[in-house]
């Protein structure tokens, strides 16, 4: 695997990768890698010749209260597991090669990028479309997969990618967890053992309250439940629990399409987010 830092570098790269028409999958992330990257690659192996992934702690998706300064770095172990995992091309650049001096540009995707995490983290939304389109030019991939943990990420890169006709073939991938039921997140490794547990607490009241909306039962009843569950756990504040529609994000109030069930809330300092599709079973 090559790790390239700079933009020449970068075009070098991709020269040697394409030649002979090979395909170009692009995994994008913020490094600290588990099993849920891993999965990505895995998924960008079998879609496409080549796989190259983005490790870039993006400063303009973090709102200035946030974990930037916290968030964790780990450059050689990501490198070693991602070699391990076939990728053969890694991007890594730093701020200045991403935000040189005047940068000015920001892409905003309206409606969708407003509400849930959005309402919740200002600008979040606007800093992840910005990178992800400069990933996107950087790299000009054939196929980039992305993590069905951000649900709502994915809507925004998929109305993006269409909007602006990037020609990226956006591929949404399952959410791996813990055993216990925790989705893996980079995060996660804040939690300390008694948040650990509390944790649990999320992926649970999703799932009830997932089957209680299949099984019929009133959807403001059911997220009520799961807030309330939520806070009995410790987690404060809870930002959202809602139903929406798959695609459009919009709030459903009775299941009659296919629908997901999002949440974000915090426990300690952490915040977590996490979501499961809801299908009627009658
Ligand atoms: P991040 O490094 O957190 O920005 O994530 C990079 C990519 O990995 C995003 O597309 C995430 O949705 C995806 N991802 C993170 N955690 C998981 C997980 N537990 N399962 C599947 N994909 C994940």
């Amino acid at each position: 695997m090559q790790t390239v830092r700079n933009l020449d570098a970068l075009q070098t790269a991709l020269t040697a990768l394409r030649r002979d028409g090979h395909s170009l999958a692009l995994v994008p992330t913020m490094g600290a890698l588990h099993a849920g990257h891993l999965s990505l690659v895995e998924i960008a192996r079998d879609r496409a010749d080549r796989v190259a992934v983005s490790i870039f702690v993006n400063p303009a998706q973090f709102g200035p209260n946030e974990d930037l300064a916290r968030y964790p770095r780990q450059e050689a172990q990501d490198g070693a597991l991602l070699e391990e995992a076939g990728a053969q091309l890694l991007w890594l650049p730093d701020v200045e090669t991403m935000y040189p001096q005047g940068f000015a540009t920001s892409v905003h995707v309206a409606r969708l990028g407003d509400r849930l995490c959005g309402a919740a983290r200002p600008g979040h939304f606007d800093g992840v479309a910005t990178v992800v389109a400069k990933l996107f030019a950087q790299l000009r991939p054939d196929i980039a997969v992305f993590g069905e943990k951000d649900w709502q990420q994915l809507a925004i890169v998929r109305r993006m990618n269409a909007d602006l006709n990037l020609g990226v073939d956006v591929v949404g991938a399952p959410i791996v967890r813990d055993a216990d039921g925790l989705a893996l997140s980079s995060r996660n490794a804040y939690l300390s053992a008694s948040e650990r547990q509390a944790a649990l607490a999320l992926p649970n009241a999703l799932e009830q309250a997932a089957h209680d909306i299949a099984e019929g039962g009133g959807v403001a009843a059911a997220l009520a439940a799961a807030i309330a569950s939520l806070k009995a756990a410790g987690f404060d504040p809870v930002d959202y629990v809602e139903l929406v529609d798959a695609a459009t994000l919009e709030p459903m109030d009775r299941l009659d399409r296919a629908a997901r069930i999002l949440a974000a809330a915090r426990i300690g300092t952490t915040r977590l987010i996490d979501n499961r599709p809801v299908a009627p079973t009658k």
